[in-house]
């Protein structure tokens, strides 16, 4: 800057010497690359661990499986579900902690595919009929028979959330019943805004606690009973804002809870799945079910698919007793019913503790037997083996698995199913990133 000095003119020079802000700032963002450097060693050790973990563990559920079906006696029989429990545990934690480090390290990417939501719907409470019947819970689904046939979305994430809000409502709840609801909010130009929802009558969340539900690893009671490590709900609002949707939750200690997703979806060209066989009739067919909304849905549904139903009357004329009935959820304390009858029964029609047997079996809801190690399904406690399952399926399957030992197990299984199996050989090829994993994880 120009001045005078001595009166002379000159120049003012200021000099500051910013080293040490420099050395600072480079400091300051080897710290930051150090940070997400180990940040993501973390996330890749995590996945890596709980893959590898994993591989094992379906051995051992296998195995245990396995060991179900040969003769035990009851003391052995307990130890065995309390190990399988134990193992289910262990399994859904593993599977939870690589699903947080998939999402924090941005490797879970949202699918969009089409898909059938009603079978997707009825996917989803079969995994679930067995553990909600063993603890004499009542388990069906409302659904909007106005859903539209195909949607384009992530079918298998959308599962997710309601495996784990289906988990949880059996495991929170001792009498009652657990619902899902399935209600279209809107279908305008092509694209339907669905809210799934699941609600119990079970022991209910306080107001304070429903604040941290969505947490990670919050958890309402202390971990040593049923519980897992807190994560389910944190993956689920994670999966929720992924596909851009929203969650909710409604409870009343004492009362129970209702958890609700809500998403919009694309609507699709297509048919529903697994219907094809309803052939529409003229003769009015009587339902009856075990709550007036599954009876009025159970109605609106076979109205959709062309069968004229309606909800059975408590006196019914003598000319219409031979008509059909369509018995849901039925009960034997239930009135007989004369005319011909179709049960839509919770469990499997192959359990012995199904008593009622009608011409036309169906199940609403069938049971998976055991613990499944579907990473996408959140394990509950397995079932004791309850029927001869050899004679059920004749299917020739091809195996593609590289453990040996798995491998082994997935073949007694399917053997134990009435299936011949053949192995292929899995060839091992290099990963190219040179480690000895690549770096997805399934
Ligand atoms: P976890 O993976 O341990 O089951 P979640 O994140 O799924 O954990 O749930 C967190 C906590 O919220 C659970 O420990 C439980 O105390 C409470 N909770 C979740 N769902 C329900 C429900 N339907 N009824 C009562 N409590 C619930």
């Amino acid at each position: 800057m120009p001045t005078r000095y001595q009166g002379e003119d000159a120049l003012l020079c200021a000099f500051h010497d910013v080293t040490s802000h420099i050395e600072g700032a480079a400091m300051l963002e080897q710290a930051r690359r150090s940070a997400a450097a180990a940040s993501e060693a973390k996330t890749l050790f995590l996945a890596t661990m709980s893959h590898e973990i994993r591989t094992p563990l379906y051995g051992v559920l296998g195995t245990l499986e396995l060991l179900g079906l040969t003769r035990l006696d009851a003391r052995q029989r307990e130890h065995l579900q309390t190990i399988q429990r134990s193992s289910s545990t262990l399994f859904q934690l593993i599977s939870d902690v690589l699903d947080i480090s998939k999402i924090e390290s941005g490797q879970m990417a949202i699918e969009s595919q089409a898909f059938c939501p009603l079978q997707m719907i009825e996917d989803t409470l079969h995994a679930y009929s067995v553990f909600a019947e063993n603890k004499g819970l009542l388990l069906y689904a409302c659904v909007d028979a106005t859903l539209p046939d195909q949607l384009l979305g992530d079918p298998v994430r959308i599962r997710q959330i309601l495996n784990n809000l289906l988990s949880n409502a059996i495991k929170f709840t001792d009498t009652g019943r657990v619902v899902l609801r399935v209600r279209v909010l809107e279908c305008v130009d092509g694209q339907a805004s669905l809210e799934w929802q699941v609600t119990d009558s079970g022991i209910g969340i306080s107001p304070a606690q429903q604040e941290r539900l969505f947490d990670t690893f919050y958890q309402v009671r202390d971990a040593s009973s049923e519980a897992g490590a807190g994560l389910g709900l944190a993956i689920c609002r994670w999966l929720t804002e992924m596909m851009n949707g929203q969650m909710r939750v409604v409870s009343e200690p004492g009362l129970g809870s209702s958890f609700s997703l809500r998403l919009g979806l694309k609507v699709m060209p297509g048919s529903l799945e697994g219907c094809a066989d309803i052939l529409p009739t003229t003769q009015a067919v009587y339902v009856r079910a075990p709550a007036v909304e599954l009876t009025q849905s159970t109605c609106d549904w076979l109205n959709r698919l062309g069968v004229v139903a309606k909800p059975l009357p408590a006196f019914v004329e003598e000319s219409r007793q031979a008509s059909l009935l369509v018995d849901v959820l039925p009960s034997d304390s239930l009135p007989a019913w004369a005319g011909p009858e179709s049960c839509a029964s919770a469990a499997s029609p192959l359990r012995p503790s199904h008593r009622k047997v009608a011409p036309w079996m169906c199940m609403m809801c069938g049971p998976l037997p055991g613990p499944s190690p579907d990473p996408a399904r959140k394990t509950i406690a397995p079932a004791a083996p309850e029927c001869d399952l050899s004679s059920r399926l004749g299917l020739h399957i091809l195996v593609a698995e590289d453990n040996a030992i798995n491998q082994a197990i997935i073949k007694e299984q399917l053997e134990a199913l009435g299936c011949r199996v053949t192995a292929a050989s899995m060839a091992k090829k290099p990963c190219s990133s040179g480690s000895r994993r690549c770096s997805t994880w399934c």
